[in-house]
């Protein structure tokens, strides 16, 4: 008899010894990003100021606008990922991909603490090419 165990039930071991590490290194991570998003709304609120009269001077603040937004859009959404994953890890299922079940390889947790999928399951999420049968 071959023990086979339900897959809800599965848990990577592997990945639990380093969980407390883990744990650690997202929460520093998403207080890290929380203040980056306050920093750089600060910094957007600062700019929200009457252009300047030099028109190559406009294009240098239109620029910064843009790259404030662009960073505080990438910002917010690693902090939404980190937050997600700290939520995973506290369901218990650190190391477990939250699409097929299976375990996540130690080097892609190792490298991407805050994954919550595996490789597979993060390759065919890719936006389009979904429905495919
Ligand atoms: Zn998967």
């Amino acid at each position: 008899m071959t023990p086979s165990p339900a897959p809800a039930a599965k848990s990577n071991q592997a990945a639990a010894q380093h969980l407390p590490k883990a744990r650690d290194v997202l929460r520093g991570r998403r207080a890290e990003l929380a203040e980056r998003l306050v920093r750089i709304q600060r910094d957007r609120q600062r700019q929200e100021q009457p252009l300047s009269a030099d028109f190559s001077e406009q294009a240098t603040e239109r620029e910064n606008d843009e790259v404030l937004d662009r960073l505080a859009e990438a910002t917010g959404l690693e902090l939404r990922q980190v937050s997600h994953a700290l939520d995973h890890l506290d369901a218990g299922l650190y190391g477990i991909c939250e699409i097929c079940g299976e375990e996540i390889a130690a080097p892609r947790l190792a490298a991407l603490p805050d994954a919550t999928t595996c490789q597979d399951c993060a390759n065919e999420r890719k936006p389009a090419g979904h429905g495919r049968a």
